[in-house]
């Protein structure tokens, strides 16, 4: 009996740890599509509505571009310690407060910067192999993201060692992120949401123009960690979208 009573315990405990980690994002209860077809997200769970019935969602094709002008936007980033999170198509690193960027009269500091293989926007008439996505948040509680692309080339040096802590299994190190901004910060801004479930709307996304580079093996190692995780293009509806000028 008490054999009998430790199993169900047991039980009961792995199921706990299951249910905790479904709860925590890490057992997604999504998947990407092909990149071009909509996922339909809302059909498997319906705090999901946005993905599929919102108006304003991300990604787009920038080339949908529909306005021209000076974007205000001023960043300020430099060495930091960061802590890696990783999951199913999850390569997440957080940063604590210091750093940020100024849109629109607006300070957003930054939170955390995860990556997506390839890139999602299509920018220049085409998705890059590899995306940073710097996620930052108000005191209001709005989102702004800024997108920076790289396309192959050499080495990033602020890339590597979130690669050397993915192959070492450590959670914290020191990289520079402002490596990992194009020193001329000219960017695509509209209004977005995020690219992944519940696909909440109200996002402030800046896509830089320039494109850094990365070398084939490091992006390589980010592709072998994410697989395709990029979610289909989104329609721009009437939406705002102001490339620099140029
Ligand atoms: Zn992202």
């Amino acid at each position: 009996m008490s054999r009998l009573l430790s199993a169900a315990c047991g039980c009961t405990a792995l199921l706990m740890h299951t249910v905790a980690f479904a709860q925590s994002g890490d057992v997604p209860d999504w998947v990407y599509g092909d990149g071009e077809l909509p996922e339909k997200w809302s059909v498997t769970n319906e705090a999901y509505g946005a993905c599929d019935a919102g108006a304003m969602q991300s990604p787009i094709d920038l080339a949908e571009t529909n306005a021209r002008g000076d974007i205000s936007l001023s960043a300020s980033y430099g060495v930091a310690e960061g802590k890696l999170k990783l999951g199913p198509r999850k390569v997440q690193v957080d940063v604590g407060p210091g750093m940020g960027m100024i849109s629109g009269e607006r300070l957003y500091s930054l939170l955390q910067m995860h990556f997506h293989t390839p890139a999602e926007h299509v920018l220049h008439d085409k998705r890059y192999p590899l995306v940073v996505h710097l996620v930052h948040g108000s005191q209001k509680g709005h989102f702004a993201v800024l997108g920076v692309a790289f396309e192959e080339g050499e080495a990033n040096p602020a890339l590597q060692p979130i690669i050397d802590a993915m192959e070492a299994n450590r959670s914290a190190f020191e990289f520079d992120v402002a490596k990992l901004v194009p020193d001329d910060l000219s960017v695509y801004r509209y209004m977005g949401s995020l690219t992944t479930p519940p696909c909440t709307e109200g996002v402030n996304w800046h896509v830089a123009d320039n494109v850094l580079t990365a070398s084939p093996e490091q992006i390589a190692m980010f592709v072998s960690r994410l697989g395709n995780s990029n979610r289909s293009l989104q329609p721009v509806n009437n939406r705002l979208v102001v490339g620099p000028e140029g």
